[in-house]
């Protein structure tokens, strides 16, 4: 029998690898979710692709989970510390469309690469804009505690009030921590007290507005993973993720005031994780900048998604990754092989936990050595590139039985999520771009995308299904947006 061996995870908060032992019969599991106001860049999608690693983790252990990853639709200010213009509603003005429609815009945008990176569904999604209520109450509670001061631009919090403050960022003097934040607010007093709530100063009128107790105004982005998190998993949880720019700030941040507000004395969440960032030559890849590539694009230039992702895969969470085209390249090639080593062997076992696959690799040494490695390269924090390597050995060992073989390659995919049992050569081939098509050929597509919508419009289902069936011959894939029908080929 393989060992179940010990789920290692590497805690932020003490920066060190520890037991991951679940408190509860479901382990309460919260990911920083996407700001909806610009398409998602590779690098933004990282965080999603490690916490669905997680989550294949504690799928395979037997470990209950419940996720909970929140859509940011308001409240998240161009300056990080929480002050001035909302990201959304700069972006509403700049592309001279109702603040609305871009958060649901962009939240499309941001599910149609969660499902093209085959990322398990969270249970809930929650957003923002739909929490305001609960938010003021978090606020008042700790303005009624004494742990805030008021500005005429809102609301803060003062971390003077909070010995512990800065903890999980290790950055202990303030001047460390000021540093990190720039922007001037009068009457603030210290550069790391940050608004809970901002308000509408004299002349002032935002789009996204609530009255409050500090006037009207919109909640401050810190605040918003606070109240979501609590409400959905419970006041304590067991996990919180995101990318590792935000242990220097917005997670700590959350951590005062969840603390402050919490007052047990207890630390709010167990384990913080962070995934290190995507670097796109030696610069950040930031979404605000623009430019930066999505999966779109690389879909566009040829590459499938799942090559994306065994890129992301083939390094640890948290190793800095730098993306070049030479290294989608060459994931892109690797899948190529895996696909043609494993198209034979199909079909795949349903396996998706150590312990059916345990059961089906019984009788099997071989299998149950590899097995064994899956399973300790899971638990020493979540090792992908170790469990790439001991795939392709499952694909070489030649004293595998078929079934053993079989187990390995669908277990190991159960934690990678590639989608081997069902992935075809075809899928890779080098897709045709949209660039390269002539006029006519264009044209014809956007009549027949026309006609469908005007299809569906006359509910005319029949007619709609025929051209959908017309275009996909032509290897035109439509995805139904809330802005319409978006095109593409496959
Ligand atoms: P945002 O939608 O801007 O709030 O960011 C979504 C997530 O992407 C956050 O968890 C960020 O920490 C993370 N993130 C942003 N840029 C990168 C990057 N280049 N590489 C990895 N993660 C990133
Ligand atoms: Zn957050």
């Amino acid at each position: 029998m393989p060992t179940n061996h010990q789920l290692r995870l590497f805690n932020s908060l003490g920066r060190r690898t520890e037991d991951f032992t679940p408190a509860a019969a479901i382990t309460g599991l919260y990911s920083c979710g996407p700001t909806v106001y610009a398409f998602p860049h590779l690098g933004n999608m990282r965080p999603y692709v490690f916490a669905d690693t997680l989550r294949r983790a504690f799928r395979w252990k037997g470990i209950g989970v419940r996720h909970v990853v929140n859509i940011t639709d308001v409240g998240h200010a161009v300056a990080d510390t929480n002050t001035g213009e909302d990201k959304l509603e700069v972006a509403a003005a700049r592309e001279r469309r109702s603040v609305m429609d871009i958060a649901a815009f962009y939240t499309d945008a941001y599910f149609a690469d969660i499902a093209a990176l085959n990322i398990l569904s969270a249970d809930e999604y929650p957003r923002a804009s739909g929490y305001v209520e609960p938010m003021i109450e978090f606020a008042a509670q700790l303005e009624k505690d004494g742990f805030t001061y008021r500005l005429p631009s809102g609301l803060y919090f003062d971390t003077a009030k909070d010995p512990g403050y800065g903890e999980l960022a290790q950055m202990s003097t303030e001047g460390q921590l000021e540093a990190a934040r720039l922007e001037y607010v009068a009457g603030r007093r210290r550069k790391t007290d940050f608004a809970l709530w901002r308000a509408e100063e004299p002349g002032q009128r935002r789009v996204l507005r609530w009255d409050s107790p500090w006037g009207w105004g919109a909640p401050g982005w810190h605040l918003e993973c606070s109240v979501m998190s609590m409400a959905l998993l419970g006041e304590h949880f067991d996990l919180h993720t995101g990318g590792v720019d935000h242990r220097e700030l917005h997670h700590v941040n959350e951590i005062a005031q969840s603390q402050a507000y919490l007052g047990d004395g207890q630390p709010w969440v167990r384990y913080w994780l962070h995934n290190e960032f995507l670097q796109l030559g030696a610069e950040k890849m930031a979404k605000s900048a623009g430019g930066a590539p999505r999966l779109a694009d690389l879909s566009e230039a040829g590459y499938h998604p799942m090559a994306y992702r065994l890129f992301l895969l083939g390094g640890h969470y948290r190793s800095q990754l730098d993306f070049t085209t030479a290294a989608v390249d060459a994931a892109q090639a690797t899948l190529r092989r895996l696909i043609a080593r494993v198209q034979p062997l199909r079909p795949l076992p349903a396996v998706e936990t150590l312990a059916q696959a345990a059961a089906a690799v019984a009788g099997d040494p071989a299998a149950q050595r590899l097995l064994d490695d899956l399973d300790a390269a899971i638990a020493a924090d979540l090792s992908t590139p170790k469990i790439l390597a001991t795939l392709q050995d499952a694909l070489r060992e030649p004293a595998l039985t078929p079934d053993g073989q079989r187990a390995v390659v669908a277990a190991a995919d159960a934690l990678l999520g590639l989608g081997l049992a069902t992935l075809e050569p075809a899928d890779l081939e080098h897709r045709r771009a949209i660039g390269d098509l002539n006029t006519e050929e264009r044209r014809a597509i956007e009549d027949l995308v026309a006609d469908r919508t005007l299809a569906r419009q006359q509910r005319d289902w029949t007619r709609a299904d025929q051209i959908r069936a017309q275009l996909d011959e032509l290897g035109v894939q439509v995805t139904d947006t809330s802005q319409g029908p978006v095109w593409q080929l496959r």
